[in-house]
């Protein structure tokens, strides 16, 4: 970390005399915001429901075994989600490109790899998340769409926004950057249908979570080997490791260690770095453990001394309930107006307007609305009702 990120996390540092900046640059996010809420700017509406998994602070907050656990989890409600991402640590092309398992870390980057190989799903990248979403929706099957990262990318517009916090970390000295670690101000947390908080930690105290999640380690793999060579950390137990981290914050990867008496030595690189073979070699014999977006960047040149530690986290119940209805609810109305998208007027074959307090469907030309009996339009003449002169307008 620079001195100025480190500088985001004392109570006074010299960060405070960008205050001015910060200033500024919250106007200009507030203006964005605004424009794109008043349609001055443009957002892409996708045809299928889109969800955000984001955070409104810089640096890592642990949000991609969280995409991950909410793609498994809309495949156990029975959706085909798809993934997005930017492609952080790669080439980010203009134009969207899937991402399939055996793509390579330095052109798709390291997480939409990671993404590939464990969400079971497929996963799209590309710099624009408006077009990337676009042609998710136009040239595959997936019905659902879970952005990894973009809380910030308003030209995308979203149905559900999920914002993952470090607890630990918190937002810092609260400010916008650069004064602080905030893309956008805390108040921006209320606007947000979950947020989600990573771990316990004194980083935050009056911050309101709707739930809480904690990593859950799997069996440590060899990178070589993959799922073929299995060992748990207790293995190492009084022996010294090499711990390599190059993700937003090592320390939460240093951390998982503490319980496991394990002599490690620290290296951190920084996020979406790419290894040489050199970097990793350490002189000596001692094994290397890494985290797993590291290993998907060291498999070419991987010795039988490197291994990785896969990061998995579960939902609460109640928590995943109530994900659940809330998919489930925005689903329908997707669906709903795909369905209006498709459907003309029997009679002059004209686009309808769909009246939802009185669950009709409307041809001004015709001067007829259609009824809706339990979610069925029913597209009959006979059926239809005939508009006053005064519904009219
Ligand atoms: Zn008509």
């Amino acid at each position: 970390m620079s001195w100025l990120e480190q500088s985001w996390y004392r109570p006074y540092s010299l960060s405070l005399l960008l205050l001015p900046i910060t200033g500024l640059f919250c106007s200009i996010v507030c203006l964005r915001r605004l424009a794109y809420q008043q349609g001055w700017l443009s957002s892409f509406v996708c045809n299928i429901p889109v969800i955000i998994v984001g955070n409104i602070s810089v640096g890592g907050t642990g949000k991609t075994p969280v995409v991950i656990a909410i793609a498994q989890y809309l495949q156990s409600m029975g959706l085909k989600p798809a993934i997005i991402s930017r492609g952080y640590g790669g080439k980010q092309p203009l134009q969207p490109i899937a991402v399939s398992s055996d793509s390579i870390a330095s052109e798709v980057g390291d997480e939409a790899l990671l993404l590939a190989r464990r969400a079971n799903c497929p996963v799209w990248i590309g710099r624009k998340r408006a077009l990337v979403a676009q042609a998710v929706a136009q040239t595959t099957d997936c019905n659902i769409i879970v952005t990894d990262d973009g809380l910030q990318h308003y030209a995308l517009a979203r149905d559900i926004e999920l914002a993952v916090i470090d607890a630990k970390r918190g937002h810092g000295n609260g400010f916008c950057l650069p004064a602080g670690p905030l893309r956008e101000p805390i108040s921006r947390l209320k606007q947000v249908d979950f947020v989600i908080l990573n771990g316990t930690g004194a980083g935050l105290s009056n911050l309101t979570a709707d739930t809480q999640i904690n990593y859950q380690m799997a069996k440590v793999l060899n990178v070589k080997a993959g799922l073929n060579m299995k060992r748990n950390l207790n293995d190492w137990q009084g022996k010294t490791v090499h711990a390599v981290a190059g993700i937003g914050h090592p320390q939460r990867f240093f951390q998982l260690f503490a319980p496991y008496k394990i002599d490690i030595i620290h290296h951190s690189f920084p996020d979406h770095h790419l290894y040489s073979e050199k970097e990793l070699d350490f002189g000596d014999e001692h094994d290397i453990i890494m985290t797993e977006k590291d290993a998907v960047k060291c498999q070419l040149f991987a010795k039988s001394n490197m291994y990785y530690l896969p990061i998995t986290v579960q939902f609460d119940q109640n928590w995943q309930h109530k994900l659940a209805t809330l998919v489930q609810s925005k689903w329908e109305q997707k669906m709903n107006k795909k369905l209006l998208d498709i459907l003309v007027c029997p009679i002059c074959q004209g686009k309808l307007e769909y009246d939802k307090k009185n669950q009709e469907l409307i041809c001004k030309a015709d001067k007829l609305a259609f009824p809706i009996q339990e979610d069925a339009p029913v597209m009959l003449e006979s059926e239809a009702r005939h508009l006053s002169e005064a519904e009219l307008v």
